[in-house]
């Protein structure tokens, strides 16, 4: 289906981002691969996707960054003619009360899970209307659609990124390019297993006690959600038969915004 097209995925060198990166690979996809990481995992990460027969290119831009990330996009341009599908993965998450939040750790929150963004927006959307064809697929979180306490920055930003998603599907409705938003709610990677540690030790209970515990707050189902579920309905967004969902933000979250 995306054979001959590019994807670049921000954050895809681990988690959620590495799960859309395989299901769009798995489309034919040549995949752009961002994200930190040991040079030995991203290494394993491009050899994994090249396996499916497409070509990759990684880019270490730092996503809080402007210039890096003009860097990332003009650099994918060079190399494959442009970005057909771009996925805005890359996320960081901090929890603490607003009063102790950390004024650097709000900025960086901002400037990763919601200004990156905008700038990949901005930067790849001219050539996708050029060619009339484009699926921007905005990784925000059930947190863009409901609060939980302790995560302000993360909320704002997710929140921001769902408005942003309605904003640029209104500014591309007549063309080829559609932008949507993903809204995962808890999904078993790092950045949930921290919050996982963290709560193990803070209620002095084991591991898979606090998972349950996780889950049990917020997640009628009981179970995560998989990278490989979020893949697949990213590899829908890019299919035919999405060519007129726009602007939705697509909560993937056991129930959790149904209560
Ligand atoms: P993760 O920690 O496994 O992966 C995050 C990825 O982003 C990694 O590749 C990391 O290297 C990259 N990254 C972090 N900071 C970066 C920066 N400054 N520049 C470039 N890359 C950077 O996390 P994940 O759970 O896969 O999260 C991916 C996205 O999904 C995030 O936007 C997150 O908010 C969102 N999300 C996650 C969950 C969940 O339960 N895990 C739920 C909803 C939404």
């Amino acid at each position: 289906m995306l054979k001959g097209k590019t994807a670049l995925v921000t954050g895809s060198t681990s988690g959620i981002g590495l799960g859309i990166a395989r299901a769009l690979a798995k489309e034919g996809a040549n995949i752009v691969v961002n994200g930190f990481g040991e040079d030995r995992v991203i290494a394993g990460v491009e050899k994994e996707l090249q396996a499916l027969g497409v070509r990759t290119l990684y880019h270490g831009a730092d996503m809080g960054k402007p210039a890096e990330i003009e860097d990332l996009i003009r650099t994918a341009e060079r190399t494959f003619g442009r970005v057909d599908v771009l996925v805005n993965n890359a996320g960081i998450q901090f929890v603490a009360n607003i009063e102790e939040f950390p004024v650097e750790r709000w900025d960086a929150i901002i400037a990763i899970n919601l200004s990156s963004a905008f700038h990949t927006i901005r930067l790849a959307l001219p050539k996708m209307k050029q060619a009339n064809w484009g699926r921007i697929i905005n990784i925000a979180s059930v947190h863009g659609l409901v609060a939980s306490a302790q995560k302000s920055a993360y909320v704002a930003a997710k929140h921001g990124i769902v408005g942003l998603t309605k904003a640029v599907a209104l500014e591309t409705a007549t063309t080829g390019v559609t932008c949507n938003a993903i809204c995962p709610g808890w999904v078993l990677t790092p950045l949930v297993q921290k919050q996982i540690d963290d709560r193990a030790a803070r209620e002095k209970i084991p591991s898979d006690a606090a998972k349950r515990a996780l889950l049990g707050e917020k997640q009628p189902s009981l179970e995560f959600v998989t990278p490989e579920q979020l893949g697949a309905l990213a590899a829908f967004l890019c299919s035919p038969a999405a060519n007129q969902i726009r602007g939705a933000a697509w909560n993937v979250d056991g129930g959790w915004y149904a209560q």
